[in-house]
């Protein structure tokens, strides 16, 4: 069995990764580089070449950065199947859509299209955490919530003796969804999220920065994606009470994310589920009276160019708010699954050296791969000889 880092590895875009048996090709994530101005450093590599014998995609969730490319593995030939949970599955038209806006070119064939040509399989999230088979594959898997966004997994695959975790994007200490532990065995290697390196975490700087935008009467702007970021923050917002019953704007993009929440409350946290309706009753369809703004760069620069050039110096934007892994909940996943080995993945190779380097202070083995590096597993012992 060997692990091919495609994208994804040294660098925090394009994440897909080849896993290989005799029996077996499959990729976990085929995402793209939305930065990259060449074909070459957009796509994961060798992509094309491998496309048509490429057996399923086990997509981990919706954002670009790891499903941006599955168009382009499409138009080479792909014909298997698409594994991924019902809300990526939905969501994912969209972001092949952002994608093509941003080539500033049509793709060769238009996105429902590209929807119907490929197989999916939607995982049900009642058997998560138990391994499932794929007997024409000789190869059985795993998957659970990750915590990222909504409908965001990790996966685990088992062939030959060998089992191999994929981390996905996660976040186990998310306020707001659900984290399932995988069920711990005899993992050999597991590819890790490594977005903030060895950070721990910090107090919720956003909090104390929206109580201060709306007691000096300034607008309140959370103007990113509604998908894994914008929602939580609102979320999280609701529940530390910071809008204190004021009525808040959703753009359109995040009516419709919200409204999607809201039907699948399995992937919430216990603790948040009645946050979601509290903001829904409090939803306004117009900006300009309400002191809390949420919606897309997209929507925002259109709002600024249609009604109010001047709104960006009266909004305070919410800075960064966590959606990957911090050193300690890192830490803990690896402690669980124990594997022989640890890839770092997801950020680029100062960041990804730098926690290696903390994680062989806590007495683990692991290595920061680059795209083009491959990694033969062998069961609880992997070969140093990786190139
Ligand atoms: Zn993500
Ligand atoms: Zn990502």
């Amino acid at each position: 069995m060997k692990i091919k880092f495609l994208g994804g590895a040294g660098e925090s875009n394009r994440s897909c990764f080849l896993l290989e048996t005799d029996q077996a090709r499959i990729l976990i994530d085929c995402g793209i580089n939305k930065e990259a101005d060449t074909e070459f450093y957009q796509y994961p590599l060798d992509l094309k070449e491998i496309a048509a014998d490429i057996d399923a995609v086990f997509l981990t969730h919706c954002h670009i950065d790891h499903c941006g490319a599955i168009p382009y593995l499409i138009e080479h030939g792909f014909q298997g199947l698409i594994y991924t949970s019902s809300p990526t599955k939905c969501l994912v038209p969209s972001f092949w859509l952002e994608w093509e806006n941003t080539l500033k070119k049509e793709l060769s064939h238009s996105i429902t299209e590209y929807d119907k040509k490929v197989e999916w399989v939607e995982l049900p999230m009642n058997s998560h955490s138990t391994w499932h088979d794929l007997p024409h594959l000789n190869l059985s898997f795993q998957y659970g919530r990750a915590g990222h966004t909504l409908g965001s997994l990790w996966f685990m695959f088992s062939a030959v003796n060998r089992t191999v975790f994929f981390s996905g994007d996660y976040q186990v200490a998310s306020p707001q969804l659900t984290f399932d532990y995988p069920q711990a065995e005899c993992v050999d290697v597991a590819v890790m999220d490594g977005a903030y390196g060895r950070r721990l975490r910090d107090p919720f700087l956003f909090v104390k920065l929206g109580m201060d935008a709306l007691t000096t009467g300034r607008k309140l702007g959370i103007i990113t994606q509604p998908h894994g970021k914008g929602l939580s923050m609102l979320v999280e917002l609701e529940k530390k009470s910071v809008f204190a019953g004021r009525d808040i704007y959703l753009s359109p993009a995040y009516k419709e994310a919200m409204s999607q929440y809201l039907n699948e409350g399995e992937w919430w946290k216990k603790e948040v589920q009645n946050v979601g309706e509290l903001l829904w009753k409090r939803h306004v369809s117009q900006w300009e009276d309400t002191p809390i703004i949420a919606a897309t760069e997209k929507e925002f620069v259109e709002m600024k160019r249609m009604y109010d050039a001047q709104l960006t110096r009266r909004i305070l934007f919410l800075p960064f708010y966590p959606v990957h892994p911090f050193y300690e909940e890192t830490l803990s996943v690896v402690e669980h699954l124990q594997p022989s080995l640890t890839c770092v993945v997801h950020a680029n190779r100062k960041i990804s050296r730098s926690l290696v380097r903390q994680m062989e202070r806590d007495n683990q083995r692991a290595i920061a791969p680059v795209a083009g590096d491959q990694v033969e597993v062998v069961s609880k012992q992997v070969n140093n000889n990786y190139k």
